[in-house]
């Protein structure tokens, strides 16, 4: 099964409002680094090339406050008790 194919088998309970919250001027390099550890590719570049967040498929792994913290992200937090992303184990 490929990454993509596993991904869409997770639920999703996806909040009206983004549990993370990108600052307002992310630096190029971490830019560049969100959008290549990402595992759901959730960072991406609008048309005009900033970069712009989708918080829908979030995994809720963590790995952008590892990576970047406060320096590109303004806001990292759990979604709200009954959203998110529902975990399937077996
Ligand atoms: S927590 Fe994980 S899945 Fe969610 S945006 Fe950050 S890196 Fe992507």
């Amino acid at each position: 099964m490929s990454v993509s194919e596993s991904l869409a088998q997770n639920c999703y309970h996806p909040d009206r409002r983004s549990h993370i919250d990108l600052q307002d001027d992310v630096d190029e390099q971490q830019a560049a680094l969100l959008e290549k550890i990402c595992p759901a590719g959730l960072f991406q570049r609008d048309a005009d090339g900033r970069l712009i967040f989708h918080h829908q498929g979030c995994l809720e792994c963590g790995c952008c406050r590892l990576m970047v913290g406060d320096a590109a992200l303004s806001a990292w937090r759990y979604p709200p008790s009954g959203s998110g992303i529902v975990l399937r184990f077996g």
